[in-house]
C-alpha cells in the first residue's frame, strides 16, 4: 500500500511540476513575442530630496502591456527574463528607451535598474554608452541601480563594469539597501554614491524605534563614506518626517508621487515643473 501511495503522490508531483514546467514555458515564449511587438512600457516615479520636497529625478519601472491580461507588474516577469538572460536585450531596451525619453525633462536625473544577471555579460558599460550616446543624454544625469545580488557572483567582473559604467560619468546606486546578504564592507571597495534604504524600514517608521534607529545608522554610515541615502515605499507624511530628521536625503514613494506614464510625468511636470510638491495630509 506505501508503495501505491507513494508513486501515486511521485505521480502528483510530477504532473504539478510538468503544469509549472508548461506555464515557464508559455510565458517564456510570451516574453519573447512581447519584445518583438514591443509590448513593454517605462513608467517613472518621482525621486524628492528631503526638505524642499523637490523633484530631483525619476526611476524607470518596467511594465509589460499584455494585449489580454493588461499591465503586468514585473514581479511577473521580470525574474523568468533574468533565468533566461532575456534581461539583457530588454535591459537594453530599458536604457536605450529610458535615455530617449528622459532627455527633454531639463536636468531630472533619470534611475534605471540593472540585473545581476545583465552583469554577467560583458560589454554592459558599451551598453550603457550606447543609450547616452544614441540620445545625447548627459551622463552626469543618469545612475544605475543595483542589488546585493551582483555580490553573489564574480566579484571582479562586477566591480571591473561598475568601475566602467562609473568612468562615463554615471553613478551607482545600491537599491533595497539591508536585504538579503548584506556585507558592510563592500560598501568599501564598490563605487557607490547612493545607498537606497530599502523600503520594509521605512515601513515600520513611526511604530518602532528600531527602524528609526537603523535609517539613522545608515544614514550616519553613507555620511562617513560620503555616499547620500535615499529611503523607498515612503507612504505617508509621518514616514518622510521622521526621515528628514533622521538626515535621510531623499525619499521616493507613493507619498510623493505612483510610477506614471511618460504622458502622466509630462503632463505634472509641465503643470509644476520640479516645486516643492505640496504634501497631501498624512495618512498615518
Ligand atoms: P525597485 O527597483 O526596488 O523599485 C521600487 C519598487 O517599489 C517599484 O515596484 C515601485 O513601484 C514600488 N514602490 C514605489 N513606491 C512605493 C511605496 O510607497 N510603497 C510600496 N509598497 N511600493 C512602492 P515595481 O515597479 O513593481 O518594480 C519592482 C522591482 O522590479 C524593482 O524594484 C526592480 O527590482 C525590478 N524592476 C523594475 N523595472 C526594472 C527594469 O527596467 N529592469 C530591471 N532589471 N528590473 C526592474
Ligand atoms: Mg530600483
Ligand atoms: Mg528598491
Ligand atoms: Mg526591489
Amino acid at each position: 500500500r506505501a508503495k501505491t501511495e507513494g508513486r501515486g503522490a511521485f505521480r502528483f508531483f510530477a504532473e504539478e511540476m510538468n503544469v509549472r514546467l508548461q506555464a515557464r514555458k508559455l510565458l517564456e515564449r510570451q516574453l519573447r513575442h512581447a519584445m518583438i511587438e514591443g509590448q513593454f512600457e517605462l513608467y517613472y516615479q518621482p525621486q524628492v530630496e528631503a526638505g524642499s520636497w523637490r523633484i530631483l529625478g525619476v526611476e524607470a519601472l518596467i511594465r509589460w502591456r499584455h494585449p489580454e491580461r493588461g499591465l503586468i507588474m514585473p514581479s511577473e516577469f521580470v525574474p523568468l527574463a533574468e533565468e533566461t538572460g532575456l534581461i539583457v536585450p530588454l535591459g537594453e531596451w530599458v536604457l536605450r528607451t529610458a535615455c530617449k525619453q528622459a532627455q527633454p525633462w531639463g536636468d531630472l536625473r533619470l534611475a534605471v535598474n540593472l540585473s545581476a544577471t545583465q552583469f554577467r555579460q560583458p560589454g554592459l558599460e558599451d551598453a550603457v554608452a550606447r543609450a547616452l550616446a544614441e540620445s545625447g543624454f548627459d551622463p552626469q544625469r543618469l545612475e544605475v541601480e543595483v542589488t546585493e545580488t551582483i555580490l553573489l557572483q564574480d566579484i571582479e567582473a562586477s566591480l571591473d563594469a561598475l568601475r566602467k559604467i562609473k568612468r562615463l560619468g554615471v553613478r551607482i546606486a545600491m537599491d533595497d539597501f539591508g536585504t538579503g546578504y548584506s556585507s558592510l564592507s563592500y560598501l568599501r571597495t564598490f563605487p557607490f554614491d547612493k545607498i537606497k534604504i530599502d523600503r520594509s524600514f521605512v515601513h515600520d517608521l513611526g511604530q518602532t524605534e528600531e527602524a528609526s534607529a537603523i535609517v539613522r545608522a545608515v544614514v550616519q554610515l553613507g555620511r562617513s563614506l560620503g555616499i547620500r541615502t535615499s529611503a523607498e515605499g515612503v507612504e505617508t507624511r509621518t514616514q518622510a518626517d521622521i526621515l528628514l530628521l533622521d538626515g535621510c536625503d531623499e525619499v521616493q514613494g507613493y507619498h510623493f508621487g505612483l510610477p506614471m506614464s511618460v504622458d502622466e510625468l509630462e503632463t505634472m511636470l509641465l503643470r509644476s515643473g520640479t516645486q516643492p510638491l505640496s504634501l497631501p495630509p498624512s495618512m498615518t
